[in-house]
């Protein structure tokens, strides 16, 4: 037998069908042309330019919706999907978090729960990256208690007027359509709004440290008149949104990896060039125990992604299996990007390699999503059957 591929030490790439690797070339072979290049300078300058472009190019290989059937939707599987995270987020958390925004958050609520209408007018375009969508749950003072939420709707003949404001919200300033989280007398509901509609508006909040390359912006709901069709009409209560959020948590459970692996991958051609005591750093004890446990947590997280994907495709996947795989992948690609940071030395902290971007990047991943916090709190409910949330 061959000695393993030390850039695929467990041989990972094995438990994947043909299909699924011509899925993970394609996606990597559009990124490599045209995001590559750019995302350090991207991440410094704290934008993506061409943004527009950008979408289309990522609409054009099916990226925006692409487990979604129907509507211009690829309708491709779930493990499908998670390959196309993994390398989203080896190039950037921000660019992943544009097509899950879209995708898992924006396009899914609209699929899962929008009129007939709602989705012929609006996941065509989504899909083909033509228009490009935000999801506003979180509020200034409301993030991991959803149920709490200020911003409201109501009825004004047939109408709806919308009030509040919703805070840290991706895709916010470019967005073309948010799909809005408001507290109506009968219980919490989700609407559609154009954000050319009047008293809407969606400031860019600066001075990120983290996920710079993705517009993060607030929505200000100002009045905001509505006709009833804007109304998701089959979303009833704070299901509506957190299904949303699992299918978007589903996608960072394998998007963490991808930041992982190119941090492991840095690590590990680095240890072999840099010479330190007439030696590659790599031969040194202490950065090979670094490595190694770098490369076991990536194959550990790698192998729950998987099992989790398989198990989406099959219909048996349950909120707390995301929430194992969120917890643990983006806590574990955390702890391989700080320690991956080490072993370039000063050079871990320049935008000329990839890890402290990743590392900076994962804290909002850690965050957004559902803290690491709350995360614990759902597997430590279902181990103990005690709620300790409040
Ligand atoms: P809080 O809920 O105030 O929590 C603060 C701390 O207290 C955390 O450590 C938390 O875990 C802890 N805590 C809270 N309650 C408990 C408890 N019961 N037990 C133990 N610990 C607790 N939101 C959107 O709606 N749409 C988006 O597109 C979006 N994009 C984002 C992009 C970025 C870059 C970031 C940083 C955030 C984004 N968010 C978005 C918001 C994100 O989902 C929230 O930040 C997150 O839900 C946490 O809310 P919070 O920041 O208000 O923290």
């Amino acid at each position: 037998l061959p000695v393993p591929d030390p850039a695929d030490p467990a041989a990972l790439d094995e438990l994947h069908t043909e299909d699924e690797r011509l899925v993970r070339e394609t996606v990597r072979k559009l990124l490599d042309k045209l995001v590559e290049p750019h995302i350090a300078e991207w991440f410094e300058v704290g934008a993506i330019p061409g943004v527009r472009e950008l979408a289309r190019e990522l609409g054009s290989i099916g990226l925006f919706g692409m487990h979604l059937e129907g509507y211009g939707c690829p309708g491709m599987s779930a493990v499908d999907y998670g390959l196309a995270c993994l390398e989203l987020e080896a190039t950037d958390s921000g660019l992943r978090s544009l097509v899950s925004v879209q995708g898992s958050l924006a396009m899914y609520a609209i699929w899962r729960w929008g009129s007939e209408e709602q989705k012929q007018e609006w996941l065509p375009r989504m899909a083909a990256g033509e228009a490009i969508g935000c999801f506003g749950l979180t509020e200034p003072d409301v993030g991991s208690d959803p149920g709490s939420m200020r911003t409201v709707a109501r009825r004004d003949g047939s109408d709806w007027i919308l009030d509040g404001r919703k805070m840290w919200i991706s895709n916010a300033p470019y967005s073309d359509v948010a799909v809005v989280w408001a507290g109506t007398d009968e219980g919490v509901r989700g609407f559609v709004v154009p954000t050319d509609t009047p008293g809407f508006s969606a400031p860019e909040i600066k001075h990120k440290l983290s996920l710079r390359a993705s517009a993060t912006g607030e929505l200000v709901l100002d009045g905001v008149r509505l006709p009833a069709s804007a109304m998701l009409p089959e979303a009833r209560s704070l299901k509506g949104p957190l299904s949303c959020l699992n299918e978007a948590r589903y996608g960072i459970v394998w998007g963490a990896l991808g930041a992982a692996r190119s941090c492991l991958e840095t690590a590990r051609r680095y240890s072999r060039e840099r010479v330190q005591f007439g030696r590659p750093i790599g031969a040194f004890q202490l950065t090979q125990q670094k490595l190694a446990d770098m490369c076991l947590e990536y194959v550990k997280g790698y192998l729950l992604a998987l099992h989790l994907g398989r198990k989406k495709d099959a219909g048996t996947l349950r909120p707390e299996h995301v929430s194992m795989g969120k917890l643990n992948n983006v806590r574990e690609a955390l702890e391989i990007a700080r320690s991956a940071r080490t072993v370039l030395g000063a050079n871990g902290i320049s935008l000329e390699y990839p890890v402290i971007r990743h590392m900076t990047n994962l804290e909002s991943v850690l965050t957004y999503e559902g803290t690491v916090e709350m995360h614990t709190l759902v597997l430590g409910q279902l181990l103990t059957g005690e709620q300790a949330f409040r």
